[in-house]
């Protein structure tokens, strides 16, 4: 087990499981997320025996780093697991704060068709504390704070749920990182009764929905969760949510050239989704060399752009990053793995 993995609930449990008291809690996530120690050999404040049954529980590792590409505004790191799997991790400097986009899996079990992520089938989920730790090496690494945490790297996040939600407990804990729920965005391809069960979790965090086309026909055709999902169950289930919830969704959808970036497309999402308290993010596609797909051209963008805004509906055009530095979704790890 790693500490990385307890959440301060589970932390105060297990000091009470070992005859200690709750309190130690409050001190060892200090240590961990304030003071950012390196091992336990560092904590002054806590017994000698209490720590040397806690360095015989728990690993306090993190990652390894090996290898960081970097740009003007953003960098991508690659980092090697314990069981040698490699993931990725996007940190984006934007005018507003750091924002980083961290992995939830090794590989993909959804089969996006335009996701190099996918090309590589899901080989297991990543613990919480692999998940906790890409954030935490990305601020020692920055030497500043990351502001923002989206769950949008290699991996489905509602595949690996009950991981997923410890993450946003401890990330979210003001003892922890302190990094509020709204600031916190997890993106899904659609997994329903996971949605279901998100619209009762206490955090205030935001919901990405990946939707890339408006009918059941096309998105069958790109992607295969659809066929288990189809739109009429996903586009229920988020009603539930958002009248559960009071929040607001956001809708991300790809454009790629000649597939689902027409007019008519354009028209039939804003009928679909149109009676949502909802945002739609037009994301330009980041073309890779394993991929057929094409990005659509920037009138294609604008066109489709304009007939949602007709409609009344709140769109925003993705500002790019990384394109120059392979920053797609799972490309970093395939240069690295030579898939
Ligand atoms: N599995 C989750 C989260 C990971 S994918 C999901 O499906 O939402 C995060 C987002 O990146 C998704 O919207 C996905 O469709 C999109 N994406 C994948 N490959 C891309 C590419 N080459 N260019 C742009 N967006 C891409």
């Amino acid at each position: 087990m790693n500490i990385y993995n307890l959440t301060r609930d589970e932390m105060e449990q297990y000091f009470l499981k070992i005859g200690s008291k709750k309190f130690h809690a409050d001190q060892l996530f200090s240590w961990l997320y304030e003071k950012r120690i390196s091992s336990i050999s560092d904590i002054t404040n806590i017994k000698k025996e209490i720590l040397q049954q806690l360095a015989s529980d728990y690993s306090f590792s993190k990652l390894r780093l090996v290898q960081v590409e970097r740009d003007v505004d953003v960098c991508k790191y690659l980092f090697e697991l314990n069981d040698g799997e490699h993931i990725e991790a996007v940190l984006m400097m934007h005018d507003y704060g750091n924002s980083v986009c961290i992995s939830s899996q090794v590989g993909c079990n959804m089969g996006c068709r335009f996701c190099e992520s996918g090309r590589r089938k899901k080989v297991r989920n990543l613990e919480t504390w692999e998940m906790v730790t890409q954030l935490l090496m990305i601020e020692e690494d920055l030497k500043k704070r990351v502001s923002h945490v989206v769950v949008m790297g290699i991996g489905e996040p509602f595949d690996n749920y009950d991981n997923l939600l410890k993450f946003f407990l401890i990330i979210n804990h003001p003892k922890g990182l302190a990094i509020g729920a709204r600031h916190i965005t997890v993106s899904t391809c659609g997994i329903v009764p996971k949605i279901l069960e998100f619209s009762n979790f206490p955090l205030q965090i935001n919901l990405a929905i990946s939707l890339h086309a408006p009918n059941d026909e096309l998105r069958n055709q790109i992607m295969p969760i659809n066929k288990v999902y189809p739109l009429k169950e996903l586009i229920q289930v988020l009603e539930i949510y958002l009248e559960k919830t009071n929040r607001r969704i956001t809708f991300e959808y790809i454009l790629l050239a000649g597939v689902n970036d027409t007019e008519e497309y354009a028209v039939e999402l804003a009928k679909l989704v149109g009676h949502l308290n909802c945002y739609i993010n037009l994301i330009p596609y980041n073309e890779t060399n394993n991929l057929e797909f094409r990005r659509s051209n920037t009138v294609q963008i604008m066109k489709f752009y304009d007939i949602l805004k007709k409609n009344r509906l709140n769109v925003t055009i993705r500002r790019e990053f990384g394109s120059k530095i392979s920053a797609a979704c799972g490309q970093l790890r395939s240069k690295k793995e030579e898939l």
